[in-house]
């Protein structure tokens, strides 16, 4: 124990290292199947040998990825404590120094060390800091000495064989996408795991987890209560939970009482997401991609609600300062649908393609992202609708209260119809936003540089843009 804990200090700062963590994967809740997988890893290292008679051999890498404080980190000292073998972490920030040849000779002492202990693990968080893809954009600077220790690591992890692969490397980032190819490739981090927000069910058994060492009033209320935080937490992560947990402590022991109750819980709730929503957190997790994308959709959806007015529900301001899968838009409800014609009903899926279309068009079809994801299903759900429930179309004049109640051919019908309505959203959608781009330019660059426009401002800048609308006809 005391060779590894001199360790940490004397021979390199940036390793911390654990001769065993005491994490299991008791610790861990929610997402039962990662843990399923895991426990597999666990298995084979335990009993290596036993394993390469068969011809079965332990991953070298894993890859763990997912926003922060969803576990990843946990998990990792999970494998560790569950296995018995030592844990040597670092971040992949710290590898990047303003001194050429840091990140390589770091990479090497941290995997010799490892070795030297081996059977061990190794953990990098953040690897993306120093595992980002080669040639691309050098943001922050620093882009060679970067490419020297990714160049490392991979002559690390391909060093050893399977045969004796003793050291397992365990790498965490929220930035899958952003990652050299070259570390996910066979033999490298061949295992991806994503490890997401948790559920419902999963916030319920994450409170719990947290909520074994504190004191409640009974089993029973305790349950209630952690029921009623597990609904009202949509969203939050397991660290936040777990700080949810540990604020209501320390406001009942302020408060001089024996048991956590409901006000404390609520209390602690409400504070949790005030930091969430006004720190720095927000900021720093809303990169300028992100906001450029945001921008751009909301300027897409806008000079659509121009395009076709729906004098139903005539939209009053947008804003891109919330970020959601929904578009933001706003819409004044008005009453009154009785006289919807098929062609809102149509302009309504043409319109609601604009995320997508934009996207696609601002960023190239391999560079999409989930912000438009929620709009194709929606135009394709409307036209579903359009086709199934009003009886306006080839389909004919039968009501079906869903895609189920359809015999093996309507289906095949309503297939073929549903893609003839999508080409056609798709593609009228595409040349409303090239006849408008000057208009989706403007609005996009006020959103940026105010977060906000309003209907009013909207408009100018349509009407600016106008020319006379090509008439169409519907499938
Ligand atoms: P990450 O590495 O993904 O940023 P961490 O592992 O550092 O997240 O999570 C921080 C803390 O939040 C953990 O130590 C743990 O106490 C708590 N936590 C996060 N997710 C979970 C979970 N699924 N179950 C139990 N606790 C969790």
């Amino acid at each position: 124990r005391n060779a590894l804990g001199s360790l940490g200090k004397s021979r390199a700062k940036f390793i911390s290292a654990e001769e065993t963590t005491g994490v299991t994967f008791e610790d861990f809740a929610g997402q039962e199947y990662i843990k399923k997988e895991l426990q597999e890893i666990v298995r084979i290292l335990k009993n290596e040998e036993e394993f390469q008679d068969k011809g079965i051999y332990c991953p070298k890498g894993v890859l763990l990825h997912g926003p922060p404080g969803t576990g990843k980190t946990l998990l990792a000292k999970a494998i560790a404590g569950e296995a018995g073998l030592p844990f040597f972490a670092a971040n992949g920030t710290d590898f990047v120094e303003m001194f050429v040849g840091v990140a390589a000779s770091r990479v090497k002492d941290l995997f010799a060390t490892a070795r030297s202990y081996a059977p061990s693990i190794i953990f990098i968080d953040e690897i993306d800091a120093i595992g980002s893809k080669r040639g691309g954009p050098d943001i922050g600077g620093g882009g060679a000495e970067r490419e020297q220790g990714l160049l490392q690591i991979l002559t690390e992890m391909d060093g050893f064989k399977q045969s004796t692969s003793q050291v397992l490397v365990i790498g965490a980032t929220n930035r899958l996408d952003i990652l050299d190819p070259a570390l996910l490739r066979k033999g490298r981090f061949d295992k991806i795991i994503r490890v997401g927000l948790p559920s419902k069910d999963g916030r319920l058994a994450i409170l719990q987890v947290h909520a074994r060492n504190k004191y409640f009033r009974s089993e029973m209320e305790k349950d209630i209560l952690l029921q009623e935080i597990a609904e009202l937490t949509t969203d939050f992560t397991g660290a936040e939970l777990q700080n949810i947990l540990n604020e209501a402590g320390i406001l009942t022991a302020r408060k001089d009482l024996d048991f956590i109750g409901r006000e404390e819980l609520l209390e602690a709730l409400k504070r949790q997401k005030g930091t969430f929503e006004t720190g720095q957190e927000d900021s720093k997790e809303m990169p300028e991609e992100l906001k450029l994308r945001l921008a751009y959709r909301e300027a897409a959806v806008a000079v659509l609600a121009c395009y076709y007015p729906d004098p139903h529900r005539p939209f009053t301001d947008t804003d891109i300062l919330s970020i959601t899968s929904k578009p933001r838009m706003r819409y004044a409800e008005v009453s009154g649908r009785a006289f919807a014609r098929k062609s809102d009903y149509v302009n309504s899926i043409v319109r609601a393609c604009a995320p997508r279309v934009i996207e696609e068009e601002i960023f190239g079809i391999d560079n999409l992202c989930w912000i438009s994801a929620k709009a194709t299903s929606d135009a394709s759900i409307r036209a579903e609708l359009l086709i199934l429930q009003t009886g306006m179309t080839a389909f004919g004049k039968a009501y079906y209260r869903n895609q189920s109640d359809l015999v093996p051919n309507l289906a095949a019908k309503l297939e073929a119809l549903r893609s003839e309505y999508m080409r056609f959203a798709v593609e009228k959608c595409s040349s409303i936003l090239r006849e408008y781009r000057s208009a989706v330019e403007t609005i996009t660059d006020v959103l940026l540089e105010k977060g906000v426009i309003n209907a009013e401002e909207i408009w100018d800048i349509f009407k600016k843009a106008a020319r006379i609308a090509q008439p169409h006809v519907y499938p």
